[in-house]
């Protein structure tokens, strides 16, 4: 078959590589966006996205279309405590007032398709199974199912098992495993208003409303507090809901009357680890080049974050701006910088300090994610000067 050439191809299309395509192809870039699933696809993830991830949606025009999916609004967060639920409005900075939890079958595929209309060009149900090589060692491409996709870049947002991580011989900086866990299940008939957080000796139970009047509730607490929920096979739903009636009792109270109308999915022990961004020819962005414990619910955020640092770089050496050299090195520094705050606070969360240190590393958290938002929303829009002119 003839290669099929485009400036770049993303290995990997969900909420990293959907959003890298998006960005360069508004840029005016030729962007191949491959996935081996096919869309609406769900993966295994809660789905809260932090005001930093809101704020990239709403600069990116997609806020609207998330919400118009029937993801509610999010407009209160409630904090368990001995006395009930202490509820606090989410707060109007950095150009948003609100969170949003959209399933990722919705949120991804909703991604995909403004990649697609803006240029992109999507293959899925397409697995790549191995990079393509110049004279000189540069990555030049994949092949990806029976044909050859060239690029001059071939970026990763293939996830934290990433293939092109592996092949492309990433050096790994920074890796320990996350002594922690993280548990959900969807639930019909609960009376969730926001989000919710309990924090408990040993263990972080929440909720987060999402489409059709369902609510995600999770748990994270050490491994070892899960392995039995984990081994509890088709037993997983009550043993769950055992789980978070001794961690947050309210809450445990509040679940009776609700339906558990999906498996209890989760993780156990996943890495905190970030990998060497760049290489001649090749990127990672998203979970494929940092990922973190799901305690501190930052990975989409993190994926949308370097999306658009990585887009930026990509797009200025693509025009003969900066050097590919320059591009590694900008990429390199702008996404350490960003990624250090949060990858600190998510380990120190997954210890399970005492309560009082928890809830002091929870508010570091929220106070790093408002820095982090109002960066975002002073950088200029990618793209905007391009859909200006057209
Ligand atoms: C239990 C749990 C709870 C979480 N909760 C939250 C939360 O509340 N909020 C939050 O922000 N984050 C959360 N996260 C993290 C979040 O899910 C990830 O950070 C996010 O999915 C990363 O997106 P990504 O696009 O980098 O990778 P992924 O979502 O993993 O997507 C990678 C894509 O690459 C494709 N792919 C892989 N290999 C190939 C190949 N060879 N060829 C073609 N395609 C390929 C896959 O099919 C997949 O579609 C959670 C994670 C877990 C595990």
């Amino acid at each position: 078959m003839t290669p099929r050439k485009h400036d770049v191809v993303i290995v990997g299309g969900r909420c990293a590589g959907a959003a890298t395509a998006l960005l360069l192809a508004r840029m005016g870039h030729d962007v191949a966006l491959v996935d081996r699933a096919t869309f609406p696809s769900d993966t295994l993830s809660t789905h809260a996205i932090s005001r930093s991830g809101v704020v990239q949606l709403h600069r990116w025009g997609l806020l609207d279309a998330v919400l118009a999916s029937g993801a509610p609004a999010i407009r209160s967060i409630g904090f368990g405590t001995p006395d009930g639920l202490a509820e606090r409005t989410v707060k109007a900075t950095a150009g948003v007032d609100l969170l949003v939890a959209p399933r990722r079958h919705v949120l991804d595929t909703l991604l995909r398709e403004a990649a697609a209309d803006a240029g992109a060009t999507p293959y899925e149900a397409t697995t790549v199974s191995g990079l393509l090589r110049d004279a000189t060692g540069r990555v030049c491409g994949v092949q990806a199912g029976d044909q050859e996709l060239h690029g001059r870049w071939v970026v990763g947002a293939d996830g934290l098992r990433s293939r092109t991580a592996r092949d492309v011989g990433a050096q790994v900086r920074d890796r320990t495993l996350s002594p922690s866990g993280t548990f959900y299940a969807y639930v019909d008939g609960l009376d969730a208003r926001g989000f919710e957080f309990h924090p408990a000796p040993q263990a972080l139970i929440g909720v987060f409303p999402t489409h059709g009047d369902q609510a995600c509730v999770w748990i994270s607490a050490p491994a070892t507090a899960l392995s039995g929920l984990r081994s509890a096979g088709g037993d997983k739903p009550t043993a769950l809901r055992h789980l978070i009636s001794t961690k947050a009792p309210d809450l445990g109270r509040r679940l009776r009357g609700c339906r558990i109308n999906a498996p209890v999915r989760g993780a156990l022990n996943l890495p905190n680890q970030v990998l060497q961004p760049t290489g001649p020819g090749w990127a990672l962005v998203g979970d494929a080049g940092y990922h973190r414990d799901p305690i501190t619910g930052h990975g989409i955020t993190d994926a949308f974050r370097d999306a658009e640092l990585l887009a930026r770089a990509l797009d200025d050496e693509l025009n003969g701006h900066v050097s590919l050299a320059a591009v590694a090195d900008r990429y390199d520094r702008t996404r350490t910088a960003a990624l250090r705050d949060v990858l600190a606070i998510t380990r120190a969360l997954t210890a399970f300090p005492p309560l009082d240190q928890f809830t002091t590393l929870q508010k570091q958290l929220s106070a790093a994610i408002e820095r982090e938002a109002s960066w975002l929303a002073g950088l200029p829009v990618p793209g905007s000067a391009l859909s200006v002119a057209a």
